[in-house]
């Protein structure tokens, strides 16, 4: 028997506690989040309202915007008010770029959660020699930022409100950088120092990010956090996300391979592909990767075979047509075939099949039966008929 017999193929998350973005959560077994970040200035209210909505209507679940002085923070308070009038209230995140509390704790009043970075929490006296950093070095740093950062921290406990660990690779603090070296074990010890002090004051609406532009070591720091997360019995959700994907296809299968690799594991709760793109076109490929995985179901479900020498019609062009007649029916999986060669079980039990039957016809299915044969010209308004008879039409809006 084929060595795949009896093995369950659903991934098994791993168990997180729930970790609420404004109405959405990230975490405890919720379905894995999309996020994007808009690109227009938070000063240009106007114009961010605007790029959060439209995110927002194509499924962006998430939206995060950089706040990187007061007037942004405040400005936070007028887009978040112009939503909720003009719009929905809509999961807010405030990107804050360095270890200005102030900013932070101003935004904290507007958004749902503040994305701080690790990295940007510098205390330390630069060490020219570039040794390592004793516990007592790493203590009374830890003190410095543990008051520096409690302000915020207390801010956000007792509105219920969550705060990301967001560790870039690219941007280590010099202690863990001599210590730990430019490695997946800097990035987790920077997330766990964090983690430690918002512990210490008793918050644990975190969310934790290690991102790299390399997805080795993105896929391997996340991997070490959560190895070291279950030894310390921590189980705070992760935000996966390759940065600097770049743009086009090889953008979009950098980003696959990082995140999908994780996810196939069970690990992540919340994702963001980052494309040198505009916004719009990271979500499409963030529900791609959740669906192919089996995680979400957000669109028809495709079949179709690569065609060969045995192709009885242009496989590429009817799957096209069958496409933009179904895209909208989400829940089905329609099988486009360029033969039956095989067999029906080819079609993976699609609910549908459009299958090659001899030149100039087609045959289509429900499932395993052949249903009718008709003329290849008729091929996709049958299909739309046989989907119309079965009452699974909807009409697209
Ligand atoms: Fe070729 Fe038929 Fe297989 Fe398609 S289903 S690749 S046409 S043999």
């Amino acid at each position: 028997a084929p060595a795949s017999v009896g093995i369950d193929p659903t991934i098994v998350r791993r168990k997180t506690r729930a970790v609420p973005v404004g109405d959405v959560f990230i975490g405890g077994g919720h379905p894995v989040a999309v996020q994007s970040m808009i690109n227009e200035d938070t000063l240009d209210i106007e114009g961010a309202v605007a790029g959060i909505r439209r995110l927002h209507e194509i499924g962006c679940e998430i939206m995060r915007v950089t706040v990187p002085s007061m007037a942004h923070a405040k400005a936070m308070e007028e887009i978040r008010d112009r939503l909720i009038k003009t719009y929905q209230n809509v999961p807010l995140v405030a990107d804050v770029h360095h270890n200005g509390m102030k900013i932070a704790l101003e935004a904290a009043k507007y958004v749902d959660n503040v994305r701080i970075n690790p990295g940007l929490y510098v205390f330390e006296k630069p060490k020219s020699d570039r040794t390592e950093y004793t516990s007592a070095e790493f203590n009374e740093i830890g003190e410095k930022i543990r008051e520096t950062l409690k302000p915020l921290v207390i801010s956000l406990r007792d509105q219920n409100k969550s705060i990301r660990i967001g560790v870039n690779h690219g941007s280590l603090a010099e202690r863990m950088l001599f210590t730990y070296g430019d490695t997946p074990e800097g990035m987790v010890e920077s997330a766990l120092e964090f983690i430690r002090i918002c512990e210490s004051l008793d918050f644990y609406n975190i969310e934790i990010s290690l991102k790299a532009s390399r997805v080795p070591v993105m896929i391997a720091a996340n991997r070490l956090m959560v190895k070291r997360m279950d030894e310390l019995g921590m189980d705070y959700p992760l935000h996966l996300g390759v940065t600097e994907a770049g743009d086009g296809e090889y953008g979009r299968i950098k980003s696959t391979a990082g995140i999908g690799t994780l996810l196939a594991q069970g690990i992540g709760d919340t994702i963001r592909v980052s494309l040198t793109e505009a916004p719009e076109k990271e979500i499409p490929v963030c529900y791609s990767i959740l669906q192919a995985l089996g995680l979400r179901r957000t669109m028809v479900e495709y079949v179709a075979c690569p065609s060969c020498g045995r192709t009885l019609f242009n496989l590429e062009e009817v799957l096209h047509k069958v496409r933009s007649a179904t895209d909208h029916l989400t829940g089905l999986n329609i099988a486009v075939m360029g033969c039956i060669v095989n067999g029906p079980g080819e079609m993976a039990d699609a609910d549908y099949g459009y299958v090659g039957k001899q030149p100039g016809y087609i045959a289509l299915y429900r499932g395993r039966e052949e249903i009718k044969r008709v003329p290849e010209v008729d091929g996709v308004e049958e299909l739309i008929n046989l989907i119309k008879a079965d009452g699974r039409w909807i009409d697209p809006q």
